[in-house]
């Protein structure tokens, strides 16, 4: 039945008589899923066999005060999720940030990364290949970005075992995240790479790039923006707004997230960064998936002169503001609640996402210091 349905058009209509379909096949009513607000059509570059879309909620927090390079000023930051006390618990955070004169936040490296794996005779055959790769730079430069205006191919390390040989393209990527470009690029340059060296290209994606999925590649490398977040909040406004003192959130942080990290041999040094990523990536329209790598933020505090300053780096902020889905509807109004939908917006967004989690890792760490992280989920998620 899927088969049948799955090349028909995609507007409302389409969308109608499959939705219908789907609901005679699986005897449910999806009256829920039918009440969408856009026109189809709008998301037929995003997904195959629609049938209506889902709602997540959506709120607010802030205002939260952000010197970043680019995000200058108090933002209204979108969050979705289903998640009870988060937002209430963010907001706590920025709300102390702000008081506090506000987070920097800023975007130290930004490339969009893909490593194609290619099959060579031997050792001596990936060494060969791996040679001319470093040695015609500027031609596989040219090959790539004659698919795209807005790509350009920044670096392309060589990478060897047995005889698997991988090269990670590093693209700049403009406002996009550029997931999509760099595979397009990276399938160019590839091609090049076959007919110069004889290595065979097996899978544009070798899994070294890394997508959607947790390495350390990448939490030392970084992949797509490298955001580093930081404030000072005074001890007297932490005491009077979190309870909790310099000294035990400083504690906490470094039981949990670095030796509890440590102990788990986790690559996530953080009290719940996934939680803020996924709830600005689901409202603004940004790849879900890729909190699988984004999650690898370090959280880091110190007591410096009495007061508390805590960090965040984020090795895999991968945002855009234009493509995939950021030119539905819904996740567009939410980029314009923060000034970041279309082109020129990318690392003002990103440098955002960096205040965000600063504020959700700050809340947490002091409501797991002053012991209320039980109590809150229970008054406001339960
Ligand atoms: P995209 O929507 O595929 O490409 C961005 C488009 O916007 C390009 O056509 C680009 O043109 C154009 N563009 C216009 N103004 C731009 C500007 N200022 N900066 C950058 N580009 C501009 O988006 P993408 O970011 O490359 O890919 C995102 C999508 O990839 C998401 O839907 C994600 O889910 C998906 N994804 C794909 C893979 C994969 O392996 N293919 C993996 C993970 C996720 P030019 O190219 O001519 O510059």
């Amino acid at each position: 039945m899927g088969q049948g349905l799955k090349n028909r058009g995609k507007g409302r209509a389409d969308v109608e008589d499959r939705r219908k379909a789907v609901e005679d096949y699986t005897e449910t009513k999806l009256e829920h899923i039918g009440a969408m607000s856009f026109d189809p059509q709008l998301a037929e570059k995003n997904i195959e066999n629609m049938i209506g879309a889902v709602q997540v909620p959506v709120g607010f927090v802030g205002p939260l005060r952000v010197n970043g390079d680019e995000a200058r000023g108090e933002f209204l930051v979108p969050l979705a999720t289903t998640e009870g006390a988060l937002l209430a618990s963010v907001n706590r955070g920025c709300s102390v940030i702000s008081a506090a004169g506000g987070a920097a936040s800023v975007v130290v490296k930004d490339e969009m990364t893909r490593a194609p794996v290619f099959r060579v005779k031997d050792a001596r055959h990936a060494v060969q290949a791996g040679k001319w790769v470093e040695g015609n730079f500027q031609k596989l430069k040219e090959a790539a970005e004659a698919t795209t205006g807005h790509g350009k191919l920044l670096s392309a390390a060589v990478f060897a075992s047995g005889r698997s040989l991988f090269v990670r393209f590093a693209y700049s990527t403009g406002d996009a995240m550029g997931m999509n470009m760099a595979t397009i690029a990276t399938e160019a340059a590839s091609r090049l790479i076959e007919k110069e060296t004889g290595a065979v290209l097996v899978s544009v994606s070798g899994n070294l790039c890394t997508d959607k999925k947790p390495a350390a590649v990448n939490s030392i490398l970084g992949r797509g923006k490298i955001v580093l977040a930081d404030v000072t909040v005074p001890r007297a406004l932490l005491e009077e707004k979190m309870h909790a003192t310099p000294e035990a959130v400083a504690e906490t942080c470094f039981r949990k997230c670095e030796v509890g990290s440590a102990m788990a041999a986790s690559y996530g040094y953080n009290a719940h960064a996934a939680n803020m990523l996924a709830a600005v990536y689901i409202a603004t329209g940004q790849d879900p998936a890729q909190v699988a790598e984004g999650s690898m933020v370090m959280t880091t505090c110190e007591v410096v002169d009495g007061d508390l300053y805590i960090s965040v780096r984020l090795p895999c902020v991968e945002v855009g503001t234009v493509g995939g889905g950021t030119r539905l509807p819904c996740q567009s109004e939410a980029l314009s609640m923060i000034g970041c939908a279309g082109a020129g917006k990318a690392r003002k967004l990103a440098e955002i996402v960096g205040a965000v989690v600063l504020a959700g890792e700050l809340s947490t760490l002091c409501a797991q210091a002053a012991g209320q992280l039980g109590s809150a989920h229970k008054a406001l998620g339960r």
